[in-house]
């Protein structure tokens, strides 16, 4: 059944492949009252989408952003909500991840090369355009060549974690990003946590470092996981949230926005929580 609230959203500023105003229109057109714009290390998506939203006064939609982080053999993505995009330390340390993005890409376009799968590494900053550039970014460029069928396959042969033309980003720990966005009035939620091997060791180590939340309606996730992530986050203490981390990727079996969400209830405890919300 869709949801009236969606907390996972990507726009053409990082990854995803609408524009915010296209993104926009199809949320609002698709009954959704409250998203949250949460692209990866850049919040430039939001000014244009309230802007198209003036025209969809029932939709209300909140200043998001998602941080990769880095823990031993683990990688974990931290959302946060409500931040104030306008915090100067916040858009210094946005900016300095996305600048060290752009040599990380060209790494993994160079291991391409050198493994025999040379994409042109102009076509990939022309299809990653002015935002976030990443790793989909060099799926898109792969599937274009012919090289493989969809970006999934991409990831699972070259450029997944433990792929052969893989390079690491600069590294951040969960709790500095849960930090950086405390420090924005933001509050912090762990994305997908099904994909954290030791959730349990982590999760009380962020709770005490301030996280508010984790992902439990999330559209990849069956019911039986939603059951277990929410048994998880009331022992903790965190609210369940989440989303359908739509990127609008084209692929069989993406899921659409407003396929998975939390109660609006929950939405309102985040604004509670959040400090930049006067
Ligand atoms: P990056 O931020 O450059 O490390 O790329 C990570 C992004 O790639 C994630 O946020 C997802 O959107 C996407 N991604 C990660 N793993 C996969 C996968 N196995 N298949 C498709 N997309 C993926
Ligand atoms: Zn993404
Ligand atoms: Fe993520
Ligand atoms: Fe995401």
């Amino acid at each position: 059944m869709p949801v009236e609230v969606d907390l996972h959203l990507h726009t053409t500023e990082s990854d995803g492949r609408l524009t915010p105003a296209e993104l926009v229109k199809l949320v609002a057109e698709r009954g959704l009252k409250v998203v949250a714009i949460t692209d990866h290390d850049i919040t430039d998506a939001l000014e244009p989408a309230w802007e198209t939203a003036k025209s969809y006064p029932q939709l209300t939609i909140i200043p998001g952003i998602e941080l990769s982080t880095d823990i031993p053999g683990s990688e974990i993505h931290i959302l946060g909500y409500y931040i104030d995009y306008k915090n100067k330390d916040l858009q210094a340390k946005l900016q300095w991840f996305r600048d060290s993005r752009i040599g990380r890409a060209k790494q993994m376009v160079d291991k391409l090369g050198e493994l025999g799968f040379p994409v042109d590494w102009d076509r990939v900053k022309e299809i990653a355009g002015e935002g976030t550039i990443g790793r989909p970014h060099i799926a898109h460029a792969m599937v274009e060549k012919g090289y493989v069928s969809v970006p999934k396959e991409a990831f699972n042969k070259f450029i997944g974690n433990n792929g052969p033309a893989y390079s690491q980003r600069v590294k951040q720990t969960p709790e500095e990003a849960i930090e950086l966005i405390i420090n924005a009035g933001g509050v912090p939620v762990m994305a997908h946590p099904s994909y954290v091997n030791n959730l349990n060791e982590v999760l009380p180590k962020l709770k005490e470092a301030g996280l508010k939340g984790m992902e439990v309606h999330y559209a990849e996730y069956d019911q039986a996981t939603r059951n277990k992530l929410g048994k998880t986050a009331a022992k903790y203490g965190l609210l369940t949230c989440g989303g359908s981390d739509y990127h609008a990727f084209g692929v069989p079996g993406e899921h659409e926005p407003g396929e998975a969400g939390p109660p609006m209830k929950v939405a309102e405890a985040i604004k509670e929580l959040a400090t930049s919300v006067k």
